[in-house]
Formats: structure tokens, sequence, C-alpha cells
């Protein structure tokens, strides 16, 4: 799935004031980080599923079997029930070299992949809690974190998925050492034995959960790509031959896709 509905109910003003760069490692240093969960309200949430085709049985079977797992977390909060989730958005997109524009592949052999020469190619992107250490990599008391947005390629999100399905990673820190800044390589370690860090104040756990819930909506558009409609794309490219070996185009969905992982595109 190339979608992020998300960016439908994107606010141009919200957008346009938040100052947020994406995360990144430098070499040889190790941060300490947390998986920011995106929250949905649970009736949204069984409604998605229903969408995918579930039974309302099968929706909450499924949202039971999460739970017992400890991937989705039930959260109450202002006599609301919500579920929390780690989540990526995924996008395949084409960058457009003289608008500077990148934007997301209206899909296989569409008007951008036959007018743009490079492949289009597809990014996940996550938003994690970035937390105040010491050099040796001790956290600083009390908790202090920032949220940031995480871009990255298939085979750390593949990764990052697996050590997800392993043990959740809603439930555990990560402990990453940066070897490579460029291409943010390193190794990530989860921390077994401390929980999440942030659980530890209420009060910064719920800052992030509302500097998350603000950039979870625009996060796609501004990191990933825009959303063109068909007519824009045309527009944009009128300029551009038909590039008549146009390269595969990739496949767009999540590998090894299963329900969870569709659910993880919302
Ligand atoms: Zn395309």
């Amino acid at each position: 799935m190339s979608d992020y509905t998300e960016l439908s109910g994107f606010d141009d003003e919200q957008f346009q004031s938040t100052e947020v760069k994406i995360y990144k490692n430098e070499v040889d240093n190790t941060d300490r980080i947390g998986f920011v969960p995106k929250e949905t309200l649970a009736k949204d949430y069984l409604e998605k599923l229903k969408k995918f085709g579930k039974s309302d049985e099968e929706a909450k079977q499924i949202i039971a079997a999460k739970g017992k797992k400890g991937s989705l977390e039930k959260v109450e909060r202002d006599g609301q029930i919500y579920f929390r989730e780690s989540t990526w958005l995924t996008a395949t997109t084409h960058y457009h070299a003289e608008s500077k524009k990148r934007f997301v592949c209206l899909g296989p052999g569409e008007i951008c992949c036959k007018k743009i020469k490079d492949s289009p190619i597809t990014q996940f992107i996550t938003l994690i809690c970035k937390y105040m250490t010491k050099p040796n990599g001790d956290l600083i008391e009390p908790i202090q974190a920032e949220v940031k947005p995480w871009r990255m390629g298939e085979s750390k999100y593949v990764d990052l998925k697996d050590k997800d399905k392993r043990s959740p990673l809603i439930k555990y820190d990560i402990e990453f050492k940066c070897t490579d800044t460029k291409f943010q390589k390193g190794s990530m370690n989860v921390i077994f034995n401390e929980g999440v860090a942030l659980k530890r104040d209420p009060k910064v756990e719920k800052e992030v959960m509302d500097r998350a819930a603000a950039l979870w909506p625009i996060i796609g558009k501004k990191f990933l790509g825009e959303r063109l409609t068909e007519d824009e794309v045309r527009e944009m490219l009128s300029g551009e031959t038909i590039n008549n070996e146009a390269p595969k185009q990739e496949q767009t969905e999540v590998k090894g896709e299963d329900l969870g992982s569709v659910l993880d595109n919302f």
C-alpha cells in the first residue's frame, strides 16, 4: 500500500507553521529512542478493520490477540477509549528535478513512470522520541524527550518490523549506535530490562503524545512526498518527453503483508 490516508485531513496552516526535522544519528554516537505509537479511537480502529473485510467478531478477535501480545495498548482518556500501536506510513514516490518536488507515484505504467527516468522509490516513516542522555548513554533524569520523524528505506523497515513482531516496540526502548551517518546504519538493540522510559513521567508522556498527534497528519506529505492529482502530475511533467525505456515500477505493497501491516499504513 503506498497510501497514507491520514493526509486527507491535512491542515495547510499547521503544516506551514510546523518546524520539524527528520531524525538523524551521528557516527559513533549512541541514542536511546522510543517508538511513539499512533493513537486511534477504538471505534475508528474497529471500523478500519471492517473496511478490510473483517466481520465484527473477527475484528474483535484481532484486537484481543494484539492486546494479548502487547502490540496494541488500550488507553482511556477523557472518557474515550483509544488504541496505541507502532505505525509506519509508506509511499512510493518520484522526484521531479525541475520543480524540486517529490510526489506520490500514480501507479505502475502511469504518466509519471513514463516521463521520469529514475525508478520511483519506496520509503517508510514513523515517529520516535529521542531521549536526553549522558555521553555514556545513561538517561538524564527527569526524563526529557524530543519527538522526531524517522524516515527509512525498506531494509531498515523490515528489520524494525521484525523486532516489533518478536517484541512489540511500544513496550521497549531501543539503543541505536550509529556507524554511518549518511545511510543511518548501525546496531539497534532492544533494551528489554527497563521498559519505556517515557512511561516514568506521565507529564512527559502526554507532551510526547500530543506532539505526535499533531505530527502524524503531516509527516507523509512533508517527508515522503506530496499526493498530486493526475492532472497536477500531467501539468508538472508537460515539458518532459515520454521516456520509452521507463524503468519497471517497484512493488508498492509492504512485503510479507498481513492484516497487521496493512493497518500500519493507515
Ligand atoms: Zn510513477
